[in-house]
This record gives structure tokens, sequence and C-alpha cells, in this order.
């Protein structure tokens, strides 16, 4: 005789959907997800399963239901500057104007399916403080993974200053706020590790390359040695925590880091076959954010910049089908919230076309944005995909994305977003 489960908690049923699981299988028709507080208890088809009584019923019909979308790469504390800025924002922008930013970009987030972002680098605390205040339940917005400020040589990508001087605004660097601290030795890249663990950083970030802002000079050159990269990595992993690493090219940089056992490449653009052979030997995520580059590739956009990020473009999606043919994890980010139109809770769904038409399948991008970006995160056992056990993180939305992955794009697709059984949005 069948008993029916005792309601204890909150409980919920979605019923009726397509749902997109994230694990990368064959969607299930006419499914059914039964929630209990904050985590998934039963996945399965409608009379396959039963709704406990006295449950919440959310009817899916004709809609699907897939993981809430993660992103391992924003900015949330970075203003998305028009052009006319000094690139990272260094001027215009006081620490209490990029606070505001960042409680907006995380209602925008979680507004937009995005449930999780590894925030890769903050000013003034600012990710960790927004990721606090969400735990809270103070503000709304994606669960964040923070990084703090993240290490950068002196002269290096991120150090401020030099952006300032580099994007040729003139004016003095006196003006320059929020600068970013930087590292330069073992002795102090121990020390900023050290110094972030301190403040709650969830992950160590670094910038072991110059990037594509900086003009052709400096995009493909190699900022941090091998023995400062094997020391952050090293007092990174002292204290349970991944480092991830801007490395852009050249391959050689990438490899260092892979050696040294860097959990993530961000961006990995220059990569040839070997240093993707070794990307997949040991199991080195990639974090491709191939939406940044398209961004910079924008008529509005200096010449010399134009043509380094051109170059990017067409590097990345070698360097994507290559990745998936050598069997590297690829996961989801963005840079959302760098500079030049990177709004966040929109480039997140362009990414996942960029993806789709540069070598994954649609499904292996949503794999990307959901499942393996977990993994990256390190959180893969707690959400990522639909199954019991997991928190439950997902969105409802109008369209079949594995048919047309553009339609996440549309206004009005997303029909729901709920995180850890909270529902966030509910659209008609
Ligand atoms: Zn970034």
């Amino acid at each position: 005789m069948e008993t029916e489960k005792p309601k204890v908690g909150n409980v919920k049923a979605i019923k009726g959907g397509t749902l997109i699981d994230g694990t990368g299988n064959e969607p299930i028709r006419n499914s059914l997800v039964i929630i209990e507080d904050s985590k998934i208890v039963e996945v399965g088809q409608v009379g396959q399963i039963k709704i406990p009584s006295g449950a919440e019923v959310i009817d899916a019909s004709g809609l699907v239901v897939m993981p809430g979308l993660i992103d391992c790469h924003t900015h949330i504390s970075f203003p998305v500057t028009p052009f006319a800025a000094t690139g990272f924002g260094a001027l215009e922008y006081s620490q209490a104007d990029r606070t505001i930013w960042a409680v907006v970009a995380a209602k925008k987030l979680i507004e937009a399916g995005i449930t999780t972002i590894r925030d890769m680098g903050s000013t003034g605390h600012i990710d960790l403080a927004v990721r606090d205040a969400i735990k809270r339940g103070d503000i709304v917005g994606p669960r964040i993974f923070g990084s703090d400020a993240g290490l950068t040589i002196t002269g290096g990508h991120m150090d401020v200053l030099k952006n300032v001087r580099s994007l040729a605004f003139d004016l003095p660097l006196e003006y320059t706020q929020n600068q970013r601290p930087t590292a330069d030795g073992v002795e102090e890249c121990i020390k900023v590790v050290r110094e972030q663990i301190r403040v709650g950083a969830d992950q160590i970030k670094m910038w072991a390359t110059g990037g594509v802002m900086e003009t052709t000079e400096r995009a493909l050159i190699r900022e941090y040695s091998d023995e400062e990269i094997k020391a952050i990595v090293k007092e990174a992993k002292k204290s349970g925590k991944f480092v991830a690493s801007h490395a852009v090219g050249p391959p050689d940089a990438i490899k260092v880091c892979v050696e040294e056992g860097v959990r993530s490449i961000e961006h990995g653009i220059f990569n040839d076959e070997e240093s993707i052979g070794m990307m997949s030997e040991n199991g080195t995520y990639l974090v491709p954010t191939m939406v940044a580059y398209h961004l910079l590739t924008a008529p509005y956009m200096p010449q010399v910049i134009k043509e380094v990020a051109n170059r990017a473009v067409i590097a990345h999606e070698k360097t994507l089908k290559r990745a998936k043919k050598a069997g590297v994890k690829i996961a989801l980010g963005t840079d959302s919230g760098s500079p030049f139109g990177s709004v966040h809770g929109e480039v997140q769904h362009k990414e996942l076309e960029l993806m789709a038409t540069r070598g994954l399948t649609a499904m292996e991008s949503i794999v990307a944005a959901t499942k393996t970006a977990a993994e990256c995160i390190g959180i893969g056992d707690k959400t990522g995909t639909i199954e019991p056990g997991k928190f439950a993180d997902l969105i409802v939305i109008e369209g079949n994305p594995l048919d047309n992955i553009k339609l996440l794009q549309e206004k009005g697709c997303i029909k729901m977003v709920m995180k850890e059984g909270k529902v966030y949005v509910k659209n008609p």
C-alpha cells in the first residue's frame, strides 16, 4: 500500500514542465520536481512520483524547467562603464558608488536567472559584503563566492594606476581611487593571499598575464613568475582555497598555472594543443568569457584595442573547439561588469549563445552554465543540476533553449526564478 509522505516544512511541486536537469541527459517531458524547504527531494515524471499532500503545486505545463544559471566570472563591484570612462572606472566612482552598483547588480543577476556567481575580483571587500548581505536576507541576489581584490603585479593588468595611464586618460594619478593592492615577489604574494583569506575570500584570484584591453604590447605578456604562481597556489591550498587565474596567453603562462595546480584558467584565449592537453590531463577548468572580447570589438572601440580583440575572438573559438575535443571541463563565465557594456544579467545569456554557436552544442553550453560551473566553484554536490539532495536553484522559462539558445535574451522569457526553494521572480 502506498503511503503518503508526511508533510514536513514547506513543500512545493513543479509540475508538467519539460525538465533539462543540467546533467546533459535527455530532457524529461511532463516532469515533476518536488521541493522541500531549500532542497530538491524527488525528480521524475508526472504519474511516476507522487505529489505530497499539502504541497504548493506550481504548474509548468508548456514551459521548460532548468537549473539556475551559474557565472564563474563576474565583477559585481565594477561599474558597467560607457566607453568614455576610464576602463575600470578608477576615477569616476567612489567605493560607496561601487557598493550601490554591486547591490543593483546582484538584483539584476537573480532576476535574470543567475542563482550563483563566482566574483573574480572586487575592491574594498564589496563582493564579500554583498555576499554576506544576501546570505542574511537583507538584499536579494545570487549566492556569491567572492575573491576580494585578487593579486596583480605592480604595473600589471589590474594595477589601476597603470590602467589609467595605459588607456591614455590624461589625468594625474593622485585622482585614482580604490587602487587595488599589488603583490610582487614570493613573500608579498604569500602575505596578500593570507590577507584575502583573513577578510573572508572564498577563493584566490590572480592575474598571471596581461590583458586584451591594454593594447597590443602588453596583452600577451607574462606577469607573475613561476615562483610567484607556485607560492600563491601553495599558500591558498594550505587554507583549502582554490586559485583561479586570469591567463589570456601565451600558452607557456597557461602551462605554468596548470602545472602549479591552478583550478581554473580564466579567458585562456591563446592556448595551443599542448597547453590544452595539459588542462585536460590535470582536470583544470576553462572559463572562456567569450562575450567580454566580443564587446571589445565594437566599432566605437579604439583601433588598438579592437585589433587585439579581433585576434582574441578568432583564437577563442579555436581554443573552445580544441578544449571540447580534448575533454577539458568548460564552465561558463562572462567577465560581467568588465568595462564597455558588459551588463550584469544580460551577458550571461549572450555567453550561452556564443558558446553554442562557436564550438559547443546548446546542451553543452547549458551544462557549462550549470553542472560544470558548479563543479568549477567546488559546489557540485550542492547545486548545478536538478537532482534530489541539491538546492532548489532553478528557473522556469518559456520556449526551449535547446531549439533556440537565444530565447533567454528575450524579455519575459523567464517565468520563475527560485533559489534554495525561495521564489524570487514570478511572471505570469
Ligand atoms: Zn575578469
